[in-house]
């Protein structure tokens, strides 16, 4: 197998957002992939899911919920760390942990509209790794509509009770604990009759399905949730009945970052690995990229990527500041996705026949990118979401 420790090419424009505690932070994250993550990965493949006790290993090196507050088990740092978290998961060629959707979005959620109980009696256990979580958003019969979503949450007395099913749920096979997105009210109120309610796994009538057989991100868990009159306390509803539309729209140009930011570092991992390749192998007696082909195809990848990179840095600049707009954000998701998919697809290409053999990381970077495209958003929603602000 291909070495997955390739470090990627220093982009031409250099970086200018981190400091060197965000790369001392950097590279223990990335001894954490190289030690506990890429040996383990055809593991991860075979069983659909990562172990159990990796979400431990991250939580007691404080790779889990690192930018939550410290009274509540987090470092209280800067997004920054999220993207470096992410970066080095990209850079390992790592599809299998689900890290970034509970540190960066389950978590964001808790802190800003949960309860003080429940952010003490989550955010800790979540940070530790003790608590895993997902989001269930997505149904069998809707996806991009979620209005139409069809979960019920009917208050019962001081209860919620529950049903319905959710499909492709992130960490939904491992998971402890959901925020599950549920139409509480019978009037057709539109968005204002979703509501997320908190949802233990060991609440009765919770069930999950198997984890699902995807083309690629097989090392990810994914799979389907049932609820089959599942009582929560009323306590478990995150901020206020009617409002869960409103919440999910918060926080989600961060969430359309999270993609941009591993699309565009498995980018630049994708193309390391191709500059490698095109070195180390000959044909007609020359290496490979030594033919003008490759050359050229080289440096339009290189040029595309770097443009990608530099506007995605000043998107992530924006944010910090809190000034990331809907629009800005949608446009990183969709552009820097599509330019993901394109660049593996090249790269494969000069890898020949080797880049179609999934020993390669070029070969399993190109099924694991297809997703991109398609969840948080599909890309034609986002151009959607752009064309509304013109
Ligand atoms: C690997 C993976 C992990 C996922 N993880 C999660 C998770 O953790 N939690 C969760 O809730 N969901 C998750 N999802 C689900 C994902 O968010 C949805 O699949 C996605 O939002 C699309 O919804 P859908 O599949 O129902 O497609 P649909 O909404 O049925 O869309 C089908 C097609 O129609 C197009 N379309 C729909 N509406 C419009 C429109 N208005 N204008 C133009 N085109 C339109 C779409 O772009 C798409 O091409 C995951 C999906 C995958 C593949």
């Amino acid at each position: 197998m291909q070495s997955a420790a390739i470090r990627p090419i220093p982009n031409m424009l250099e970086r200018n957002l981190f400091n060197e505690e965000h790369e001392a932070f950097r590279e223990t994250v990335r001894k954490f992939y190289e030690k506990e993550v890429v040996p383990n990965i055809e593991k991860y493949e075979k069983q659909q899911h990562v172990d159990r006790d990796l979400w431990n290993k991250a939580g007691d090196l404080g790779l889990l919920c690192t930018t939550m507050p410290e009274q509540y088990g987090g470092s209280g740092v800067d997004r920054l760390y999220s993207m470096i978290l992410i970066e080095e998961q990209a850079y390992a060629m790592d599809s299998s942990t689900g890290f970034s959707l509970h540190s960066d979005i389950v978590a964001n959620y808790i802190n800003n509209f949960g309860h003080e109980q429940q952010k003490q009696k989550w955010l800790p256990k979540m940070a530790s790794g003790e608590v895993v979580t997902a989001i269930a958003m997505t149904e069998p019969g809707t996806g991009s509509d979620l209005q139409a979503v069809r979960t019920s949450a009917v208050l019962d007395g001081d209860e919620y009770v529950i049903n319905g099913s959710k499909i492709f749920i992130t960490n939904g096979y491992l998971c402890d604990m959901a925020i599950v997105v549920c139409k509480t009210g019978n009037n057709e109120k539109g968005s204002a009759n979703l509501s997320l309610i908190i949802v233990e796994a060991d609440r009765v009538g919770f069930s999950k399905g198997k984890p699902l057989n995807k083309i690629g991100m097989k090392g990810q868990d994914t799979c389907e949730l049932f609820f089959d009159n599942v009582r929560v306390p009323k306590e478990n509803l995150l901020g206020m009945e009617g409002m869960g539309f409103m919440m999910l729209m918060k926080e989600l140009a961060w969430e359309r970052m999270l993609v941009a930011i591993i699309c565009q570092a498995g980018a630049e991992a994708a193309f390391a690995h191709t500059v490698q390749y095109t070195k180390d192998r000959k044909a007609f007696g020359k290496p490979i990229g030594s033919f003008q082909n490759t050359r050229f195809k080289l440096a339009e990848l290189r040029t595309e990527i770097d443009f990608c990179r530099t506007y995605l840095d000043r998107c992530m600049q924006l944010q910090l500041e809190e000034r990331l707009g809907i629009d800005a954000a949608a446009a990183a998701k969709y552009k820097i996705s599509d330019m993901f998919s394109k660049v593996v697809d090249d790269c494969l290409q000069l890898h020949g026949g080797y880049g179609y053999m999934l020993e390669y990381p070029i070969a399993r970077a190109y099924i694991d990118n297809r997703a991109n495209r398609i969840y948080a958003g599909t890309n034609e929603i986002m151009k959607e979401l752009i064309s509304r602000t013109l």
